[in-house]
C-alpha cells in the first residue's frame, strides 16, 4: 500500500464483484484495528486470547460502511439518483454519507423515538431525506421495500447483495492479521446480515486455501429481541440496543445456514447483561462502543459461565460494531453525574484525597 489504505474495494477488489467500470465510492473505510484484549479475556479463561474487531473507528463509525461503499458504488454504476433504506440508526448514516460522496440523494426511514441521537445526527448532517415513522424498524422495511419495487430508487438495505459483499471483508482482515482464523467469532445480531457477511469471508478465503480452518460463530440477540433463538418471529422488540431490535431478521436463513454450518451457537443476553458488559469494555478495556455491540461481549460472558471455554486453547475475536458516541444518552444515563467543586486549587486538591 504505497499511498496508504485505499478503502475495502481497492483493497480486496479481486475477492469483490467490481470491475475497473465500477466508481470506488469510498471514505476509506476498513483496515480497523483487532485489538488484544488486556484485562477481559482473562474472565473467559486461562487457554482464551480474545481480540476485539473495533469497527467504530470506520468512517461514520460503524461497520456498516464497508457494506454501503459497495451498495453506493454499485448504485452509483447502475446510474441511481437516489438510494433508500429503513434503518435502525447506522445504516442510515452510512447510506447519506457515501450517498452525499456520490452526488446521490439519499432517504431515511426510521423508527421514531428508537435511533440514538448520534446516529440521527449523521444522517441529518449529511443531508439525507430523514423520515421518521410511527412504526418500528420491521415496519419501515416493508415501507421501503415497496417503494424501492416501485419507484425509481435504489434500496441499499442490507436486501441488497453488494451490502454483505462489502461486509464480509472484516472477515479477510482478522484472518490477514492474525495469519490464520480464530476458533471463535462472536458479533451482535440484529437483522443478521453481518454473521452472514462474516461467515461468507471466512468461507471464501478457505475454500481458496488462504486459511486452513474455520471459525465457530457466535451470534448474540437482545433477549427482548430474540426471534432466531426462539425460532419464531418478535413481535414486539423491546431492547436498549437500538441497533439490534429487530423482530423479523432479513438474513434468518442465511444466519441459521452460518450457525450450522460453522458449529456455531446463537444465545440471548438481557439488557442488564448488555449494559454491564458495555461498562467494562469502556472502564476496563478502554473500547467505548454502543450498547449493540457489547452484547458480543456479553454472550461471551455467558458462554463462559457454563464452562465453555473451559480447558479449551483457542482465539476468540469479537466484533465491537459501533462506537460509544452513536448514543450519548445511554453513555450519560450510565454513567454518574459528574462531581461539582468551586473554582480552588485548595477545593479539588481535597476532594482528590490528596491534601
Ligand atoms: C447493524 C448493527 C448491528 C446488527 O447487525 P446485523 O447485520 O443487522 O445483524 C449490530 N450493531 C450495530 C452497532 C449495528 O449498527
Amino acid at each position: 500500500m504505497p499511498h496508504g489504505w485505499p478503502g475495502v474495494i481497492e483493497h480486496y477488489a479481486q475477492w469483490l464483484p467490481v470491475s475497473d467500470a465500477t466508481p470506488r465510492i469510498t471514505l476509506l473505510e476498513g483496515n480497523t484495528p483487532l485489538i488484544p484484549s488486556e484485562t477481559l479475556a482473562g474472565r473467559l479463561g486461562e487457554g482464551v486470547r480474545l481480540y476485539f474487531k473495533y469497527e467504530g473507528v470506520n468512517p461514520t463509525c460503524s461497520f456498516k460502511d464497508r457494506g454501503m461503499t459497495m451498495a453506493v458504488s454499485k448504485a452509483a454504476e447502475e446510474g441511481a439518483a437516489c438510494t433508500i433504506c429503513a434503518s435502525t440508526g447506522n445504516t442510515s448514516a452510512a447510506a447519506a454519507a457515501y450517498s452525499a460522496r456520490a452526488g446521490i440523494e439519499s432517504v431515511v426511514l426510521i423508527p421514531d423515538g428508537y435511533v440514538a441521537l448520534g446516529k440521527l445526527a449523521q444522517a441529518l448532517a449529511y443531508g439525507a431525506r430523514t423520515i421518521a415513522i410511527d412504526g418500528d424498524f420491521d415496519d419501515c422495511l416493508t415501507l421501503v421495500r415497496a417503494i424501492s419495487d416501485s419507484y425509481p430508487v435504489a434500496l441499499v438495505n442490507s436486501l441488497n447483495p453488494y451490502r454483505l459483499q462489502g461486509q464480509k471483508t472484516a472477515a479477510f482482515e482478522v484472518c490477514d492479521r492474525l495469519g490464520r482464523a480464530p476458533e471463535y467469532h462472536a458479533l451482535p445480531v440484529g437483522n443478521a446480515g453481518n454473521i452472514t457477511a462474516y461467515w461468507m469471508g471466512y468461507c471464501e478465503y478457505h475454500e481458496a486455501g488462504v486459511i486452513e480452518s474455520l471459525p465457530a460463530m457466535l451470534g448474540f440477540q437482545a433477549a427482548g429481541a430474540c426471534p432466531i433463538v426462539r425460532g419464531e418471529v418478535c413481535e414486539k422488540p423491546e431492547t436498549v440496543a437500538t441497533a439490534i431490535r429487530i423482530g423479523n431478521p432479513a438474513r434468518w436463513q442465511e444466519a441459521s445456514a452460518a450457525l450450522r454450518e460453522s458449529g456455531g451457537r446463537i444465545e440471548a443476553v438481557t439488557d442488564d447483561e448488555i449494559l454491564e458488559a458495555y461498562r467494562e469494555l469502556s472502564s476496563e478495556e478502554g473500547i467505548f462502543c454502543e450498547p449493540a455491540s457489547a452484547a458480543s461481549w456479553a454472550g461471551l460472558k455467558l458462554l463462559a459461565a457454563e464452562g465453555f471455554f473451559d480447558g479449551v486453547e483457542c482465539t476468540v475475536v469479537a466484533t465491537l460494531t459501533g462506537h460509544g458516541l452513536k448514543d450519548p444518552d445511554m453513555a450519560v444515563k450510565m454513567a454518574l453525574e459528574p462531581e461539582k467543586a468551586p473554582n480552588e486549587l485548595g477545593a479539588v486538591v481535597e476532594m482528590l484525597g490528596l491534601g
